[in-house]
């Protein structure tokens, strides 16, 4: 599987070369920040055929966290492209930033429903974890 995408401007983009490892919509307080009020769509692709194809995207991970995800985003636009968890082999791209968002197909999981407010809904067909979903066997 080959997969492009970029930011809202276009001054970043990325290409991923392999399957994604893992699909699913995020209800943790911080992608909700990113999202606009709702969870996040997202894949895992592994690391090593995901590329920047174009531009620099600006980083950032909270200090007062300990192992704090690494989030990276457009400086320009200020599009969320992806993040590096510590300790995760792989890179969380954001669904919203593929030129075919309908290649995502659909999630396979709801993580950090924990954290999901009153008035998200959660589809009845995905199995739900508190916060991460233990590794994958
Ligand atoms: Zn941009
Ligand atoms: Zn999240």
């Amino acid at each position: 599987m080959e997969l492009e995408g970029g930011c809202y401007c276009s001054a970043v983009r990325y290409a991923v070369a392999g399957m994604p490892v893992f699909k699913a919509l995020c209800y943790c307080r911080a992608c909700q920040h990113v999202a606009g009020g709702g969870p996040q769509y997202f894949m895992l692709v592994p690391e090593l055929g995901f590329s920047i194809t174009k531009g620099t995207p600006a980083s950032f991970a909270r200090s007062d966290l300990e192992a704090a995800v690494t989030r990276s985003f457009c400086r320009t636009c200020g599009t969320h492209l992806f993040t590096r968890r510590p300790g995760l082999d792989g890179v969380i791209l954001k669904v919203g930033t593929l030129d075919e968002p309908g290649r995502f197909d659909a999630p396979r999981a709801a993580i950090f429903v924990a954290e999901k407010q009153p008035f998200h809904r959660i589809p009845d067909d995905l199995p739900q974890f508190a916060g991460l979903p233990p590794p994958a066997s």
